[in-house]
């Protein structure tokens, strides 16, 4: 979809609206690395505190008017918003600075379209794409739309945008068709694996706080890892060894503060695997300094998803760069949860003995159940 493609060096102005809740600046940082994943080079910001977004123009007309010749003397061709627009804002933007304009969604999209590679992982994100598309063309044409398509409406009384229309909507209900195929197999694999009883631990956790490191070295394999957002989007499933006891363990999508709606029922499918799941593994990225921001967003991303009875288990990464007093100061603060250091390879042998105990308590509660 090369309208919201952002090529490899986009020069780009990011735009937000401070309406001063706590965390705007961590938000607002997310946005920039956000950006520079999907390849943006970030020349310039306009923040504007404000109350709420401005219902036509999202920032005041008056900053909007701004934006050209900040643009002109910044070389740059396209706007990067912080929140998501509607429809009427993003048109209002376009036409008032006359440069490309981007949305949060649009951005997610275009960095997962960059790193989908399984193939259900890539028609979710063209499903989302075109949903997205769907949504921006409302509004227009709406006269003739009421008289539904189909049978001698069709032809030439119909406008293009109708017939753009059409064509998205069909599209939508072939790739719904083919993941609801995928889906199918994803279940005949899931009931193969409850047979089995093999239990299955997730890795959740904010984008880059190092769950595919931490899948890598508990299972001794070689995984992509990078220090971007979303390195990895499709889920990937490998088996672990623990005190004798064989368990899969999944990677699954990063998560992020405002992950779109779209996007989350876009992944549904992907993230049943963390619903299904018989423990949570939270990966933190304990170096991280809005570590508090991001155990929210991933909380409020799971009750999203309607994780509920997963037990979730904390595991604090990265303490191979605190320094001792944090890691105390931490293990105060959280007590129950693990630190390792998934890259340097410490603590994974506690990791391993909690996730252990925890399995044969799960294996237990199976016996219960079934006797
Ligand atoms: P993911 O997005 O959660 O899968 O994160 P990745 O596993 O791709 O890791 C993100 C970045 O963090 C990479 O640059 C890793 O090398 C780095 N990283 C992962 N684990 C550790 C760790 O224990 N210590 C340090 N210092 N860096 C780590
Ligand atoms: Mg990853």
């Amino acid at each position: 979809m090369p309208e919201i493609t952002t090529k490899s060096t986009e020069r780009s102005i990011l735009i937000s609206v401070d309406t001063g809740k706590p965390g705007w600046s961590y938000s607002f940082k997310e946005l920039e690395r956000l950006a520079n994943t999907a390849g943006a080079e970030i020349v310039g910001e306009v923040v504007q505190k404000r109350e709420k977004p401005d219902p036509r123009n999202y920032l005041g007309k008056g900053k909007i008017e701004e934006l050209p010749s900040a643009a002109r003397l910044l070389e740059a061709g396209t706007v990067i918003v912080d929140d998501d627009l509607t429809p009427a804002q993003q048109h209002s933007i376009e036409g008032i600075s006359g440069l490309k304009v981007i949305d949060r969604t649009a951005l997610i999209l275009d960095i997962f379209a960059q790193h989908a590679t399984s193939s259900e992982g890539k028609l979710q994100v063209e499903l989302a794409q075109l949903n997205y598309r769907l949504s921006r063309m409302k509004g227009k044409g709406i006269e003739l739309s009421r008289l539904g398509g189909g049978i001698g409406i069709r032809g030439p009384g119909e406008t293009k945008l109708e017939v753009d229309r059409r064509r998205i909507r069909n599209k939508i209900s072939r790739l719904k068709k083919e993941l609801i195929v995928l889906e199918k197999r994803r279940q005949i694999q899931r009931k193969r694996r409850l047979r089995s009883r093999i239990a299955l631990i997730a890795l959740v956790g904010y984008t880059n706080s190092g769950k595919s490191t931490l899948l890598s070295s508990l299972t001794h394999s070689d995984v992509y890892i990078d220090d971007k957002l979303f390195a990895t989007l499709d889920p990937l499933t490998k088996r672990m060894e623990a005190g004798g006891e064989i368990l899969l363990i999944t990677d699954t999508v990063g998560f992020i503060k405002k992950l779109p709606h779209q996007l989350i029922a876009a992944f549904k499918s992907t993230l049943e695997e963390t619903r299904k799941a018989d423990l949570l593994m939270n990966v933190i990225d304990s170096s991280a300094e809005d570590l508090e921001f991001q155990i929210k967003a991933v909380q409020d991303v799971l009750s999203e998803i309607g994780v509920s009875g997963v037990e979730i288990l904390e595991v604090f990464n990265k303490i191979d760069v605190l320094s001792p007093e944090d890691i105390e100061y931490l293990k105060r603060n959280h007590p129950g949860a693990v630190f390792v250091s998934a890259l340097r390879g410490q603590g994974l042998d506690v990791l391993k003995k909690v996730v252990r105990k925890h399995v044969t308590l799960h294996s237990q509660n199976l016996k219960i159940n079934s006797s």
